[in-house]
């Protein structure tokens, strides 16, 4: 199975704080604990030629991870749509943290994902399992504690999801749907939540685990009879 992930790479250069963090960038934590897993990664990134994301790219890679947060208007249209398509035809995408706000993940769920609640204020956040032996959550138990996080509330404007995996609560009382999975198309895509860029979220194992399970799930094995449209004679005469 193999992996492309995009970052876009800009808190790591711009902030020293996030920089030690991530020196590399979050990309490159992300591809290393997905490689230990045995997948196959490659990284892309949005200062790379069409962002790193080329229809040869794309045609090689089962599932796409995004991270985004201050630049999503500067991914240009005729690259998200080319994603779009790809994810409309069968290719996994993890949506991560503020990657909600981006223009695919807005234009795979219909709605201006970007609405929510939010606050800095270095919450613990509890993420609760809602669906144990779920492909996801193999191998966590009842609840992920991460002692700081950036602090998103309900309501969350997406649609309802296909299946909802994790709900997190936060020390200031809010509550937010934190692991999401949405069908489109032949396409699966998880939304997962914890993963700002000032706290080393990445770095936690039970966080890895559930990224490595998730790239498993949302991979959908290339079509071995594409679906056909349009005029047809009749199957039976
Ligand atoms: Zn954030």
């Amino acid at each position: 199975m193999k992996i492309t992930v995009w970052n876009e790479f800009a808190h790591e250069k711009s902030d020293p704080a996030v920089k030690a963090i991530y020196p590399d960038g979050i990309h490159a934590v992300i591809a290393s604990f997905l490689r230990d897993a045995g997948y196959e990664v490659r990284t892309a990134t949005l200062d790379d030629p069409e962002c790193g994301l080329t229809d040869e790219v794309l045609d090689d890679t089962d599932v796409l991870f995004w991270w985004g947060h201050m630049r999503h208007g500067d991914v240009p249209d005729s690259v998200v749509n080319r994603v779009y398509k790809h994810v409309i035809g069968g290719m996994g995408m993890v949506v991560l943290h503020s990657g909600h706000a981006s223009k695919i993940f807005q234009k795979l769920m219909g709605t201006p994902s970007g609405e929510l609640k939010w606050r800095e204020s270095g919450d613990r956040e509890i993420l609760w399992v809602i669906e144990q032996g779920h492909p996801i959550t193999r191998g966590i138990g009842e609840k992920i504690i991460l002692e700081h996080e950036e602090t998103y509330g309900e309501h969350f404007l997406v649609p309802q999801p296909d299946e909802l995996v994790f709900i997190s609560w936060f020390t200031g009382g809010e509550v937010f749907r934190s692991g999401c999975v949405y069908k489109r198309g032949r396409g699966k895509i998880f939304y997962f939540r914890p993963g700002h860029e000032s706290v080393p979220t990445y770095h936690n194992p039970e966080v890895q685990k559930v990224l490595v399970n998730a790239a498993a799930y949302v991979y959908t094995p290339k079509a071995e009879a594409p679906y056909q449209y349009g005029w047809v004679k009749p199957t039976v005469e």
